[in-house]
């Protein structure tokens, strides 16, 4: 939405389309609401520092020196759109009664985008880039089952992550990493497809399922002997993986929590012992406080079942400080691009990306717009995408369902392909999604609705077969990729992004040096 916005403001006729209601069902709507900011200089190089530090020396630096310097302007700009800041000891939150406060970016962004003249199709999924030299729009496919051509001269994929990929996650459904294969398919490379950050959340009944970030188990665990957290043995484990002494991070909680609940795929959050004022008191930040507060009387009533869940993705559409692909004419912001997180993110990144690399792709676009002719897109994509519909809807002996594809891949990727992983598990996994895989020519779509979602079934067993290679190919443990049978960093030999990219149909994985 950020991104239209700016290419409207740059003078372009902008078409907005969303498979889901504008503003609603994305990431940026249910996000909690931090952003994180620097407005010194030397604040700047931190910031760059620990974005670098997070993402385990995998980054783009020239993305993260971008994202650094244009965040204070990005952000601060948000009260031009009537939405309050509180900023406290140099970090940035969305001020709100309620979290997640998301939905107030998403309404202003909406509302000043609308008045600059964005049009907005909802309901609408992107299913084709077709590409002649360059971009030249896209086909999509509305609610009602019509296919519609979109002749643009720049197109701007903005489709969010691939957390969708696994059956646990915190993400709305229509983040299923679309825009990452419509890319590929269309020519462009996909970069660090492998990292996937999973965070812990809880999974009582009755108990909402907020992410139980590194912070507060940072900011508790001196409360109690040994700290929160308690395995099936009743074992308090953050001291075995020298947590109690180092800081938490993410990366290392979540390592930490999955070797800890391999039998029971759970692990016990326990801060029964702390009065509630103990536990707000231990917190720093009146975000931090505010985000809390609504979970405190129950944090305090029992012990709480937490177990990982995927949330963010590193991996995306390779880009450069223009936001530009490797196609002419496409351009890439927010989680579905690559490159800016490396291996990993630093909570607060994101919100802030989609701000700063939204207004550079909007203007990017817009002034590429404005110098090229517009080109029609051809009869035989048309036609291609045609006959793949009409495919989907032909009665098939034994058909599908294409949701029961969605839930294979994503139980295959949750069983093989979260934090810690194995050559033996990936090997399985890729076995069992090639079987997957050929199930996908049964699939048989009644309604527009179960067409949508074979399409998008074929997308996810792509993606995962993508990410699943990368995670393969890399030998060693980074970040939220911990190999058992590679247990270690190894910065001599993979210093490296993964870029996966295709020519005639056929896969090409490059090992490209991380500084470059
Ligand atoms: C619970 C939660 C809390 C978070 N909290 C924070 C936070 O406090 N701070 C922070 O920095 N980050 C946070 N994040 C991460 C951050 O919210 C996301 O990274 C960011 O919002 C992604 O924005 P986006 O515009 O790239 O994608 P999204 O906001 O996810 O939007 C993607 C859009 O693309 C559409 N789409 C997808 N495929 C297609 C297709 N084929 N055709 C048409 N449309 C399509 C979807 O319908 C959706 O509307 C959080 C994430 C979650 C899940």
């Amino acid at each position: 939405m950020r991104a239209a916005l700016q290419a409207a403001r740059h003078g372009a006729r902008v078409l907005l389309l969303t498979k889901s209601t504008v503003g609603r069902a994305n990431c940026t709507a249910v996000a909690m609401g931090t952003l994180r900011v620097s407005r010194e200089n030397q604040d700047i190089e931190h910031h760059f520092q620990e974005t670098l530090k997070a993402g385990k020396f995998l980054n783009n630096p020239d993305l993260v020196r971008t994202l650094v310097c244009e965040a204070w302007p990005s952000v601060a700009e948000l009260k031009t759109f009537g939405v309050n800041l509180l900023v406290e000891s140099g970090k940035v939150s969305i001020a709100a009664e309620r979290r997640p406060a998301g939905i107030l970016l998403t309404k202003a962004l909406t509302a000043a985008a609308f008045n600059a003249g964005v049009t907005v199709l909802e309901k609408t999924m992107v299913i084709d880039l077709p590409v002649a030299e360059r971009c030249l729009g896209a086909l999509a496919l509305r609610n009602t089952g019509e296919l519609l051509t979109i002749s643009a001269k720049a197109t701007i994929l903005a489709t969010g992550g691939y957390s969708q990929l696994y059956m646990r996650n915190d993400n709305p459904p229509p983040v299923t990493g679309d825009g990452l294969i419509l890319a590929f398919r269309a020519g462009a490379e996909l970069q660090d497809t492998e990292f996937v950050q999973f965070l812990p959340l809880f999974t009582d009944a009755g108990v909402p399922r907020k992410p139980i970030v590194d912070w507060l188990i940072e900011g508790t665990k001196h409360l109690v002997p040994g700290g929160p957290l308690i395995n099936n043995k009743g074992e308090r484990f953050l001291q075995s993986y020298n947590l109690l002494e180092e800081p938490i991070l993410r990366d290392n909680l979540i390592v930490a929590i999955e070797q800890e609940s391999k039998e029971d795929d759970f692990v016990i959050l326990d801060l029964t012992l702390p009065s509630s004022d103990q536990i707000e008191g231990a917190l720093n930040l009146e975000f931090q406080k505010s985000a809390i507060r609504p979970f405190l009387k129950v944090l305090s009533t029992k012990p709480l079942h937490i177990a990982s869940f995927a949330h963010f993705t590193m991996g995306g559409v390779s880009i450069d400080e223009t936001c530009s692909t490797a196609v002419e004419g496409l351009y890439a912001a927010g989680e579905v691009a690559g490159g800016i997180h490396g291996a990993n993110r630093l909570g607060g990144n994101a919100l802030t990306e989609i701000l700063v690399f939204g207004t550079i792709a909007g203007n990017h676009a817009a002034t590429y717009a404005s110098q090229t002719a517009l080109r029609e897109i051809d009869k035989e994509h048309v036609k291609k995408a045609e006959k793949r519909l009409q495919e989907l809807k032909k009665t098939k002996k034994t058909p599908i369902d294409p949701l029961l594809i969605e839930k294979d891949v994503k139980s295959i990727m949750l069983q093989f392909c979260r934090p810690i992983r194995s050559g033996e598990g990936l090997t399985r996994a890729q076995e069992e999604l090639h079987t997957i895989e050929e199930k996908t020519a049964s699939m048989a779509g009644n309604n527009p609705d179960q067409i949508k979602t074979a399409l998008e079934a074929e997308f996810m067993v792509t993606l995962a077969n993508l990410l699943i290679t990368a995670a393969s190919s890399r030998k060693e443990s980074r970040g939220p990729h911990f190999r058992v049978d590679y247990p270690e960093r190894d910065d001599h030999n993979w210093l490296k992004n993964i870029v996966l990219s295709q020519k005639d149909g056929k896969l090409n994985i490059q090992y490209a040096p991380a500084t470059r």
